[in-house]
């Protein structure tokens, strides 16, 4: 049995990782996060631990590291906002501890060098959560995309709308210098996915890019990708706005719809059951897509063309 800490215990992704936590059988001793509305946490580990000052966590962390009895923190699972990850990260190696962090890994390419550096003094090791590199409609077309080794590319068309509340953009997902905007906080899950299906990053380019949307071209190895992200819900269809959706997801290869509405509800589990087994996503995995996110990031939007996609029209 493994020894947790969480760091960002009462936002709305940690009961996944308290779950995954103990769905694989392992233990949460300590929690922090600033804000104290963790009762969730007694529905999950009663007994653990729990901080809102860091100082505090810190020494908790490092008397347990210290101690002759065992009860030493093995990983530390990471929730807090994007911007804090790189910094968290450093926290739980320098503990002594492996890191699990949420997605994205860190804002810019850059941070992945310091991070590999300390992962080599310290002998730890940082995984990431890419859970769609884990549903089972992805793996199929991974698969499929292998076994057909086509020398044409395939036309891909993303389109992900994800309606949130004006709540967004007053919190730090809203703050491009905290989440890294839209299409890194929401994009980044899909950029991977892509990268990790059909190659290579080969060509980047902007063609929207505000706070509450985005959209671009890429095009990898094997692929051209025509995407288009946003948390407006007036970019639901029409005909599905008015049923009451708000959500809508759509991504076709050669003009078919990928299937993968389900299967997304245990995906923290099955991470953490390959991370603990030691085939944890790491920093170099994440590469790509965090160069992708940063060149979105910083790249002027150019005028749209024949490979906008069509919800720019
Ligand atoms: P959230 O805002 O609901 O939770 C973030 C938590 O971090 C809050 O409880 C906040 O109080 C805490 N926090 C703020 N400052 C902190 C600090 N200095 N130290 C420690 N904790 C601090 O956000 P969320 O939606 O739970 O997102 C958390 C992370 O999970 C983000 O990196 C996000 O990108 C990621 N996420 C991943 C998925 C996924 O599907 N894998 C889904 C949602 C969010």
């Amino acid at each position: 049995m493994k020894n947790f800490a969480l760091i960002g215990a009462a936002g709305y992704i940690a009961p996944r990782h308290m779950q995954a936590i103990k769905a694989t059988g392992n233990m949460l001793l300590a929690a922090f996060d600033p804000n104290d509305s963790v009762g969730i946490i007694d529905s999950h580990f009663p007994n653990a631990d729990f901080f809102t000052e860091f100082e505090r966590f810190d020494r908790h962390v490092d008397m347990r590291r210290r101690a002759r009895n065992g009860g030493q923190i093995d990983y530390v699972a990471i929730c807090s906002p994007n911007y804090l990850h790189d910094s968290h990260m450093r926290f739980a190696l320098r503990s002594g501890a492996h890191a699990i962090c949420e997605k994205p890994v860190v804002l810019n390419p850059w941070n992945i060098d310091g991070l590999e550096e300390i992962e080599q003094e310290t002998g730890r090791k940082i995984n990431t959560i890419l859970q769609l590199r884990l549903h089972p409609a992805i793996i199929a077309l991974r698969d499929k995309v292998a076994r057909e080794r086509r020398s044409t590319k395939y036309e891909v068309e993303l389109a992900y709308v994800t309606s949130r509340g004006h709540w967004y953009l007053q919190s730090w997902k809203g703050d491009q210098k905290k989440s890294g905007g839209i299409a890194t906080n929401i994009g980044v899950h899909f950029f991977d996915m892509l990268h990790h299906i059909f190659g290579k990053l080969q060509s980047n380019v902007v063609h929207l890019s505000n706070d509450t949307k985005a959209a671009g071209y890429l095009e990898y190895e094997h692929a051209r990708v025509r995407w288009f992200l946003s948390v407006d819900v007036e970019d639901v269809p029409a005909a599905l706005r008015d049923t009451g959706l708000r959500t809508y997801r759509s991504i076709t290869v050669d003009g078919d719809e990928i299937e993968f509405s389900g299967g997304f509800t245990d995906l923290h589990d099955r991470s953490y059951v390959e991370i603990l087994a030691g085939r944890g996503f790491g920093l170099e995995e994440c590469r790509t897509a965090i160069e992708t996110v940063a060149a979105i990031r910083g790249g002027k939007p150019m005028s749209r063309d024949v490979d906008s996609h069509p919800f720019l029209a």
